[in-house]
């Protein structure tokens, strides 16, 4: 491990630490709440520094596994994302919102000043009682939904759910997704098959249509997809083709939701240190040197995509839609 590695690992580890808060985060991000002065020039930050850097050890979990496990730990922006206030009084429902890309945009929805509603499975309540704290912490509803997104009726009563506990719903975060790598396509099942479509293609399709009655206009909805929807990995035949889904549903679905005033927008992460690689997602040969062939030479961390789920809710963002806003590091497109 390089001594970069070392060095980046450690504020991880430990949160990020006042000084590394002070030298190199950007008044959005400043650690602890602490706004830098008016008048102090905001810290650079360089990415290629900033988080840890492969090699990383070999590590393996469960299905679906969890965040609090993973080394090093994923930031999702719990000790850095500072909100100014940007989704005030917003109601907001998130599937995945226990861990990665869902965790950071719950945890920075919350500091914005939205209420927030997440979704995950039972397997990983210990993550999503961590998340349920952070947005209670900020003052806000912190409301936990879980179940299996495979199953239509859950997901209507999912909506149901959120929409009775929030007191109405206007930002839909479509995140949960299943990857599971698998070298040749003779090694997948029907049944991984049908998993894997029914959590990433059903799953928004019956939960979009279950919110659409309750979404007014200037509300959103947001789709994770990847850059496996136009960059597709050799192992990830099934699941590249639901990010392929996932990009043609946002692009569809807001030339048809335009003209209501709701907005449908993608987000496009590159290779992000989160569960749903160390749980099948990635080989342990990729998981060694994840994110090592980006320009920047490392994986994302979650807490790096959520400051564009707040872009793309946000009113300010007004004239966004069918966009997929990407960060990969450099490698790919949206
Ligand atoms: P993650 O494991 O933290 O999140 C995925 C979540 O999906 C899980 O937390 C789980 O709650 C949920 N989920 C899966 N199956 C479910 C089911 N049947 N019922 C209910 N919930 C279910 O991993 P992540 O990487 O943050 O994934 C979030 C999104 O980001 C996914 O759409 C994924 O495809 C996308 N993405 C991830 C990467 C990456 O490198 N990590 C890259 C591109 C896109
Ligand atoms: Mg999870």
């Amino acid at each position: 491990m390089t001594e970069d590695n070392k060095f980046s690992r450690r504020q991880v580890l430990g949160g990020l630490g006042a000084s590394l808060a002070a030298a190199a985060v950007p008044p959005i991000f400043s650690a602890e709440g602490a706004a830098p002065e008016a008048s102090t020039p905001a810290p650079l930050l360089d990415p290629t520094k900033t988080y840890p850097k492969p090699p990383f050890k070999g590590q393996s979990q469960p299905w679906p596994g969890l965040a609090s496990q993973m080394d090093p730990r994923p930031d999702h922006g719990e000790k850095s994302y500072k909100g100014s206030g940007r989704l005030q009084g917003r109601k907001a429902l998130i599937t995945g919102g226990d861990s990665g890309m869902g965790r950071a945009a719950a945890i920075a929805y919350a500091r914005e000043g939205a209420d927030v509603a997440i979704n995950y499975l039972p397997a990983e309540e210990p993550d999503a009682k961590e998340v349920i704290a952070l947005i209670k912490a900020e003052g806000r509803k912190a409301i936990a939904i879980p179940g299996d997104l495979r199953d239509e009726a859950f997901c209507k009563k999912l909506v149901d759910e959120a929409v009775r506990q929030l007191g109405g719903l206007d930002i839909l975060v479509s995140n949960a997704a299943r990857q599971q790598a698998h070298p040749s396509i003779m090694d997948i099942s029907s049944e991984q098959f049908d998993w894997t479509i029914k959590t990433n293609i059903y799953a928004p399709f019956w939960i979009i249509k279950a919110a659409l009655p309750h979404l007014q206009p200037g509300s959103a909805i947001i789709g994770t997809t990847s850059v496996q929807a136009t960059d597709p990995s050799a192992d990830l035949y099934d699941y590249a083709q639901t990010k392929a889904a996932t990009t043609s549903y946002v692009r569809s679905l807001a030339k048809q939701l335009g003209p209501k005033g709701i907005r449908v927008n993608g987000v496009a992460p590159g290779p992000i240190w989160t569960p749903l690689q160390v749980s099948g997602g990635a080989t342990q040969e990729k998981l060694k040197s994840f994110g090592g062939t980006t320009p920047l030479g490392r994986p994302g961390q979650p807490a790096e995509l959520a400051s564009i789920y707040v872009q793309l809710a946000a009113s300010d963002a007004s004239y966004a839609t069918g966009q997929v806003y990407g960060a990969a590091g450099g490698d790919g497109q949206p």
